[in-house]
């Protein structure tokens, strides 16, 4: 029998997409507080529990022995009552090309707190999609969302081993957790002042498509952001063949930049802060084209904005930070994912999650503990 009463969530408040269910799982896992999610997508195109949410509700149920009902394609409510989580190694299949990088996010909160004893690791394997538009890709979690948990002590690793592409996926990532813990010196997060720009690399890849398109890819890129005045010595150009079945076309921008904290205070230290962007190949869009696109993700987070962290890691990184002391950082823009994260963490853990505008392209966030 459960201990706490379950917590009643309506999934289409806010944004109302999967974020909402992958991020209830993730923290009732952590509190031990049963959920019951109604109107799951209610106003989605297909609403309900589709393949990728399916999984990540199977996954919990796996990895914390959860009593569950309501699981199954298509479900617009189910119930979840965890039970203790269990560090060790598992193998997820999605069985589409739905975003393994969704479910992991999903399990991650639970599996960094499962243990604390450092050398009980979990590896998990994930099946399915590695490259999906509307998620964040394997290059988004490797140089941007795995490097930003490292600033708050929790060492993931991740390791692409087959790309997978929409419609038949196919794609392979294992990640290696290791029990969070917070080192003794440790201060709360703070990336709010950019500094000097580092570099800018920008990689292209190819699945069992012509290497050509990467190479017309990244010279478009780089022409773009050269006619911005970018200094040209700050940008690498790299063009990747990836493995896998299936095919597909994928190119990123990784921005790294220093970051200063508290000028002329005893605290003052750097850092440094990657951004990457993304953009997947499509049968519609010429290389130059994506290229440029991609070009233009970058010239609007250098020359709009001086926050730190953009739309995507901004509402990634709101779990992480509430469960590990909190702290603050400046966003370009405070999105509807963000929000309703910032809501449904506030349900279930004594934080409060603060918005505040500094100007029309940066806003203060602020998790305290
Ligand atoms: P949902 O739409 O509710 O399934 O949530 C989508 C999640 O994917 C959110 O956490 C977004 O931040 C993330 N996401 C969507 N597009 C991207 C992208 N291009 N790069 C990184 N993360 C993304």
């Amino acid at each position: 029998m459960p201990k706490t009463k379950p917590l009643k969530i309506d999934g289409s408040t806010g944004e109302g997409g999967g974020q909402i269910i992958r991020t209830a799982l993730s923290l009732s896992m952590l509190t031990g507080i049963p959920v019951e999610i109604i109107n799951i997508r209610a106003g989605r195109a297909k609403p309900g529990l589709m393949r990728q949410h399916l999984v990540c509700l199977q996954a919990s149920q796996q990895i914390s022995d959860a009593t569950v009902s309501g699981a199954y394609l298509g479900s617009t409510a189910f119930s979840f009552s965890p039970h203790a989580i269990k560090s060790g190694d598992y193998s997820f299949d999605i069985g589409s090309a739905g975003s393994t990088s969704l479910v992991l996010q999903t399990l991650l909160p639970a599996l960094l707190f499962a243990n604390t004893d450092v050398s009980s690791k979990s590896t998990v394997t994930f099946k399915g999609g590695t490259h999906n538009p509307m998620a964040p890709t394997t290059d988004f979690l490797q140089q941007a969302f795995i490097p930003a948990l490292a600033k708050l002590d929790m060492q993931v690793d991740i390791e692409l081993q087959q790309a997978g592409f929409a419609p038949i996926g196919g794609g392979v990532i294992q990640a290696t957790i290791t029990p969070f813990m917070r080192r003794a010196d440790s201060k709360p997060l703070q990336l709010t002042k950019r500094g000097d720009l580092i570099g800018i690399e920008l990689v292209a890849s190819t699945l069992n498509l012509e290497y050509d398109i990467c190479k017309r890819e990244l010279a478009s890129a780089r022409t773009a952001l050269i006619e911005s005045c970018i200094d040209e010595a700050l940008i690498k150009s790299q063009g990747n063949k990836l493995h896998g079945i299936g095919e597909g076309n994928t190119c990123y921008a990784l921005v790294t930049h220093k970051t200063t904290h508290k000028a002329d205070s005893p605290d003052n230290y750097e850092q440094l802060h990657q951004e990457a962007f993304t953009l997947l190949g499509e049968k519609r869009s010429s290389a130059e084209n994506v290229g440029s696109r991609l070009a233009g993700l970058v010239k609007r987070y250098l020359f709009q904005t001086d926050a730190l962290v953009d739309e995507y890691l901004t509402d990634q990184l709101l779990l992480p930070l509430a469960l590990s002391g909190g702290g603050e950082f400046t966003a370009r823009v405070i999105s509807g994912h963000t929000k309703t994260q910032a809501w449904l963490i506030e349900q279930f853990l004594p934080v409060e999650i603060k918005f505040n505008a500094i100007d029309d392209d940066k806003i203060l966030v602020q998790v305290v503990c």
